[in-house]
């Protein structure tokens, strides 16, 4: 994990991940620097939406958090290119790929909305990592709109057969994460239009997700498991249901008020979720949480009957 009481602005955790492990995050892109502007974001609305391609964050600055992080004995299952936008609009993703590979044997994994894999640039840099997951919600450039909201320049033929390309050239795993909505892109009929055009981008794997966190936009409803499970067959390969944290993985890692800040900065979490990240008991999770409440740093949402914590003014994944 990041040191307890050192501050890095680039990295994060290493947090808990549905698909990952224990993951440390790697932050390319200033709060919400997005290609899209997904109705599920867990990050809120894009306050800047482009498709150009910048040194949004220095490479050089986050190579050297990187280098701390390791030479203080930094340990996790994957560093994961992602953060609070789309990490390849940072035009040095790549070299920060590469870095790590130069520096360690901790796998490298690039989580992006696939928008600007029709950049040839873009599909170089990202062939270097270990595993590439995309995103796919839509099957039109209707739906598109509806669901992502993308920027005016962006076309979905050309997102999507930018990532057939990118399928062809790289020998990594591909993993094509599909995020359904109840009413809005989950009718059998919508879900298999997505399966259609997934397939042609031939995916090692196929992930089924849904708003179980607070989503940008309230009118956001998720499936039900039993209705995910249904669909999953749908899909070539079959889809998986991103499953939950696994409890162990998670057991040595110490929490103090500051990691569950760092945690609640990067997205809303229930006392649960947080008590199975860091293997504590839910009283003491409690703990932490009211003094992170009474000194006005974390507040509250309610959602499906539960209630999630996070950070004020701050950042989610
Ligand atoms: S979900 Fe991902 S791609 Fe969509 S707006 Fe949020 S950060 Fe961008």
């Amino acid at each position: 994990m990041t040191t307890p009481g050192k501050h890095y602005n680039y990295l994060f955790g290493p947090v808990p991940s549905r698909r990952l492990g224990r993951s440390l995050g790697v932050d390319l892109t200033p709060y919400k620097t997005c290609t899209l502007d997904c109705v599920f974001c867990q990050l809120g609305r894009t306050t800047v939406k482009t498709v150009t391609r910048d040194a949004y964050v220095p490479v050089a600055d986050v190579q050297g958090e990187i280098k701390t992080w390791l030479g203080e004995g930094g340990e996790a299952d994957y560093i994961t290119l992602s953060g609070s936008g789309e990490p390849t609009l940072n035009s040095g993703f790549g070299e920060i790929i590469e870095y790590v590979h130069e520096n360690s044997s901790i796998p490298v994994v690039l989580l992006s909305n696939g928008t600007l894999f029709w950049m040839p640039e873009v599909r170089e840099s990202a062939a270097n990592a270990d595993i590439v997951k995309l995103s796919l919600s839509a099957w039109d450039s209707v739906s598109f709109e509806q669901v992502n909201r993308p920027h005016e320049d962006l076309d979905l033929d050309r997102v999507v057969a930018g990532q057939r390309v990118f399928r062809k050239e790289f020998s990594g795993k591909l993993w094509i994460e599909v995020f359904l909505i109840e009413g809005m892109n989950a009718a059998s009929r919508d879900v298999e239009r997505i399966a259609e055009l997934v397939k042609t981008i031939e995916p090692d794997e196929v992930h089924l997700n849904t708003a179980v966190r607070p989503p940008a936009e309230d009118f956001v409803q998720p499936l039900s498991r039993e209705r995910m499970e249904q669909l999953t067959d749908l899909f070539h390969p079959p889809a998986k249901i991103i499953a939950e944290f696994p409890l162990d993985k998670s057991a040595h890692i110490a929490a103090t008020e500051e990691t569950i800040m760092e945690m609640l900065q990067r997205r809303p979490c229930t006392a649960r979720q947080i008590a199975d990240v860091f293997g504590m008991h839910l009283n003491e999770v409690s703990k932490y949480l009211g003094k992170l409440s009474r000194s006005g740093r974390i507040g509250t949402r309610s959602m499906h009957d539960d209630t999630y914590y996070a950070a004020k003014g701050g950042k989610s994944e």
